[in-house]
C-alpha cells in the first residue's frame, strides 16, 4: 500500500484526551501515526497522564481547567517540552480553531464539550462527535453553523456511525438529502443494549449502589456515560443527536433493546430493507471510521467471530422501568429549551447520585421534575440564538435540579 504523502496528514485536537474516547482515539493515532499528527490535546484535571501523553505526542498546545494550569506550566518547563499551557473555555475554543488544526475530536463529558464544539462548527473543522450533549443542548446552533462554515460533522458515538455508515452517500454529504424520496428511507433505528438494569427489578434499581451501577455488560466508558446506559437516559440523548444529525423528528426514530451490542443500529428502507452495521462493542471501529473517512484503517483488533454469534436478540424497550426514554421523546418534541433541561437535569442528578446523595431511580424524577417546573417551561419557547442564551438556560435548570437534590424531594 502507497504511504499518504505528509501534505495529507490529519492535524489533530483531541478535547478530552484523557478519557474514554481520548485513549480509543490516540491508541488509533499510535497504530497510524504516519497519517494524523496531535497538535492540541486537553485534559481538564488530570495533569499527571495528560503530562505523559504530551512526553510521547508532542503537541503545540494543552488545556487544562483554570486550577490546574500553573501545576501544568510548570511540570511542562521542568520536562523542557515547550508547549503552550492553555486553560478553561477559552483554552479549549482555542485549540477547537486553531488553524493548523484539521481535526477536532470533541470528546469532553457533558455540557462542558458544548462551546468547543461550536467553536470548531464555526470555524469549518472537521469534527468527530462523541461530546452528544452539545447537540442536545444546542444543535440548531452546532448544525447551522457546521452548514455555514463547511464543517462536517462525523459522528463517532456507535449508534450514529452506524446509522451514517447505512445512508446513501448523498444524505452522507448534506443531511437534508434525507428528505429525498428518491433515496427511500423510512426511518432510523437506535439499538440499546439496556444496559445493566435490563434484567433486574425496579427494586435492586432503586437500591443500586454507584458500583454497581456503573457496570457495563458490554462497554467500557467514563461514569458519567455508563450511568446514563443504567437508567437509559443514554439512549435518550442519543434520540435527540440523531435528531439533528439526521434532521428527522423524533418519531422517525424506533429504539429497539439489542442486548448483545452488535448491531449499532440500522436504516430502514421503504422496500422493506433494513441496513446495518455490526461489530464488536469497541470504540475503536466507529472512531476510526471517522478519523479515515471516506477511507479506511486498521483497528488492530481480531474480526468479530460471525460463527460464535448463535443468537442475535431484539426486544421492547419497558418504558416504565426506563421512564427516561418518555421524557427525552417529550423534550424532543417541545424543543430546545426542554432539551437544554432534559440534559442539565440529567447531569446534575447523574453527578448526586455519584455523590450518593440520590437513589438510581431519583435521576429520572429530578429530570421529571424540572421537564415540569413553571420557571423552566416559562422559557421553553425562547429562542436560543447564541450560545449564552443556552448556558444561562442551563444555569437555570441547574439551580432547580439541585433544590430538588438538597430538599430530598422523593
Ligand atoms: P470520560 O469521563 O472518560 O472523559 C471525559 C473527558 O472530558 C476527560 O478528558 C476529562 O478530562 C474531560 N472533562 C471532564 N470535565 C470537563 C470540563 N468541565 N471541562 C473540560 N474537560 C472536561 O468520558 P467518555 O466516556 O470518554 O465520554 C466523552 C463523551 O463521549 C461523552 O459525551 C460521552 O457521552 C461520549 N461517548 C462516549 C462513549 C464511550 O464509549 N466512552 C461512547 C459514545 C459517546
Ligand atoms: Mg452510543
Amino acid at each position: 500500500m502507497n504511504e499518504p504523502k505528509s501534505s495529507c496528514v490529519q492535524r489533530l485536537a483531541v478535547l478530552g484526551a484523557t478519557g474514554s474516547i481520548g485513549d480509543s482515539t490516540l491508541q488509533l493515532v499510535r497504530l497510524h501515526r504516519e497519517r494524523y499528527r496531535v497538535v492540541a490535546l486537553s485534559g481538564f484535571h488530570q495533569v499527571d497522564k495528560l503530562l505523559s501523553l504530551c512526553q510521547e505526542f508532542l503537541p503545540d498546545f494543552v488545556c487544562v481547567s483554570d486550577e490546574k494550569v500553573a501545576e501544568c506550566r510548570q511540570k511542562i518547563d521542568e520536562l523542557g517540552l515547550g508547549i503552550q499551557v492553555l486553560s478553561g473555555d477559552d483554552g479549549l475554543a482555542k485549540m477547537a480553531t486553531l488553524p493548523t488544526v484539521d481535526t477536532v475530536v470533541a470528546a469532553i463529558v457533558g455540557a462542558a464539550g458544548l462551546s468547543s464544539t461550536l467553536a470548531a462548527a464555526h470555524a469549518g473543522k472537521r469534527i468527530l462527535l462523541a461530546n452528544k450533549e452539545s447537540l442536545v443542548m444546542a444543535g440548531h446552533l452546532v448544525m447551522a453553523a457546521a452548514k455555514a462554515s463547511g464543517a462536517s460533522i462525523l459522528p463517532i458515538d456507535s449508534e450514529h456511525n452506524a446509522i451514517f455508515q447505512c445512508l446513501p452517500k448523498p444524505v452522507q454529504t448534506d443531511n437534508q438529502a434525507i428528505h429525498d424520496s428518491s433515496h427511500g428511507i423510512k426511518q432510523l433505528w437506535l439499538t440499546a443494549s439496556g444496559g445493566g438494569f435490563l434484567h433486574k427489578s425496579i427494586e435492586q434499581m432503586r437500591s443500586a449502589s454507584p458500583a454497581d451501577a456503573i457496570k457495563h455488560p458490554n462497554w467500557s466508558m467514563g461514569k458519567k456515560i455508563s450511568i446514563d446506559s443504567a437508567t437509559m437516559m443514554n439512549k435518550g440523548l442519543e434520540l435527540i443527536e440523531a435528531c439533528h444529525l439526521f434532521d428527522l423528528p423524533e418519531e422517525h426514530i424506533g429504539i429497539v433493546i439489542h442486548p448483545d451490542s452488535v448491531v449499532h443500529s440500522l436504516v430502514e428502507y421503504v422496500d422493506g430493507s433494513l441496513l446495518a452495521q455490526l461489530g464488536s462493542p469497541d470504540m475503536k471501529t466507529p472512531i476510526a471510521h471517522a478519523l479515515a473517512y471516506p477511507e479506511r484503517i486498521s483497528t488492530g483488533e481480531r474480526s468479530l467471530d460471525l460463527y460464535a454469534l448463535s443468537n442475535l436478540s431484539f426486544l421492547e424497550p419497558d418504558l416504565e422501568k426506563f421512564p427516561a426514554l418518555t421524557l427525552a421523546r417529550v423534550a424532543a418534541q417541545r424543543g430546545t429549551g426542554a432539551c437544554i433541561t432534559l440534559n442539565a437535569a440529567n447531569e446534575v442528578a447523574v453527578s448526586a447520585f455519584l455523590a450518593e446523595q440520590i437513589r438510581l431511580t431519583d435521576i429520572a424524577a429530578v429530570v421529571q421534575y424540572c421537564l415540569e417546573h413553571p420557571s423552566l417551561i416559562a422559557h421553553f419557547d425562547d429562542d436560543f440564538a447564541q450560545l449564552s442564551d443556552i448556558l444561562a438556560m442551563d444555569q437555570k435548570v441547574r439551580s432547580v435540579a439541585m433544590s430538588w437534590v438538597d430538599e430530598g424531594l422523593a
